[in-house]
C-alpha cells in the first residue's frame, strides 16, 4: 500500500485545503493504475488494493478521505466491503464503480451506503468530478461540530459533551479526540497519532508510550462508567472511536 505523500488531515484546516488521501479498491489492472495514475497527478494521496480483503485490510491499517469502490471483487465483493465499513460507524464518502447498469442494482448500491454510483465505462474527468461533490460534502468529517452516539464535541468552542454533559478534557485530549471523531469507525494507529496529533515524524524512538498513557486518560473521560464504551483499543494496531465492539 502506498502512503500518501500529504498530510491527509490537518488540525484546525478545512478538510478541502489539504490532500485528499483515497483507498482506490479495483481487481483490473488497467483501470486502477490509470485511475490511480490520473488522482495522484491531482496530489492527491492513492493507496490502492486489488481485492476485498486487501481493501479491508488496508482500511484496518490507515484512515481514509474517500472510498473508491468497485462493485464485482474477487473474493469479498465491493458490497461486502461496503457492509464492513459500515457496520462499523464508518462514514467515510463511498463511490462505488460498477459495469452493472440495471436500476435495482443502483437501488441496491445505494441502500447498500454507498454515497454516488458511477456506471463503467467512464470517462475520468467524471470519477474526479464525482470524487471532488463526495469530499465536499458536509458529512461527519467537517463542519465545527463532531458527533459519535451521544458524544458530542464543537470544534471551535473545544468543548466536549457526553450524553449532555461537559466532559473537562486538555488541549491534547481535545486534539486526539477531535481526530478520532473525524475518523470515526476507522482504526487510527499510534503512528498516525504521533503524526497528526503530536506533528512528529517517527525517527528512533516512538511515543507509543505516551500516547498509551493519554488515551487511557482520556477514555476514562469519554467512556465513564455506565455509559457505551466509544473508545475501542484494537490489538496490534491502535484505536477506533465508534459504537459497538472493537
Ligand atoms: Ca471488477
Amino acid at each position: 500500500m502506498k502512503s500518501s505523500a500529504g498530510s491527509p488531515f490537518e488540525m484546525g484546516s478545512e478538510m478541502s485545503a489539504a490532500a485528499p488521501h483515497v483507498l482506490l479498491v479495483e481487481d483490473e489492472q488497467k483501470t486502477r493504475e490509470s485511475v490511480a495514475e490520473g488522482l495522484q497527478l491531482e496530489d492527491w494521496g492513492v493507496a490502492t488494493a486489488v481485492s476485498g480483503d486487501e481493501a479491508v485490510a488496508a482500511l484496518d491499517r490507515s484512515t481514509f478521505d474517500l472510498l473508491i469502490l468497485d462493485w464485482m471483487l474477487p473474493g469479498r465483493d465491493g458490497m461486502a466491503v461496503l457492509q464492513h465499513v459500515r457496520a462499523r460507524g464508518n462514514h467515510i464518502p463511498v463511490l462505488l464503480l460498477t459495469a452493472r447498469r440495471s436500476l435495482d442494482d443502483r437501488v441496491a448500491g445505494l441502500d447498500g451506503g454507498a454515497d454516488d454510483y458511477l456506471p463503467k465505462p467512464f470517462a475520468f474527468a467524471e470519477l474526479l468530478a464525482r470524487s471532488r461533490a463526495l469530499l465536499r460534502r458536509p458529512v461527519l468529517s467537517s463542519g465545527p461540530a463532531l458527533a459519535c452516539g451521544d458524544l458530542q464535541l464543537d470544534t471551535r468552542t473545544r468543548i466536549a459533551q457526553r450524553a449532555g454533559a461537559d466532559i473537562t478534557l486538555t488541549p491534547r485530549e481535545v486534539d486526539i479526540l477531535e481526530y478520532l471523531m473525524r475518523y470515526q469507525g476507522q482504526n487510527v494507529t499510534r503512528e498516525m497519532l504521533e503524526r497528526e496529533v503530536w506533528k512528529q515524524t517517527r525517527r528512533f524512538t516512538s511515543l507509543d508510550n505516551v500516547i498509551d498513557v493519554q488515551m487511557m486518560r482520556l477514555r476514562r473521560k469519554i467512556d465513564s462508567e455506565g455509559s457505551a464504551p466509544l473508545i475501542h483499543t484494537v490489538r496490534g494496531i491502535g484505536y477506533r472511536l465508534g459504537p459497538g465492539p472493537a
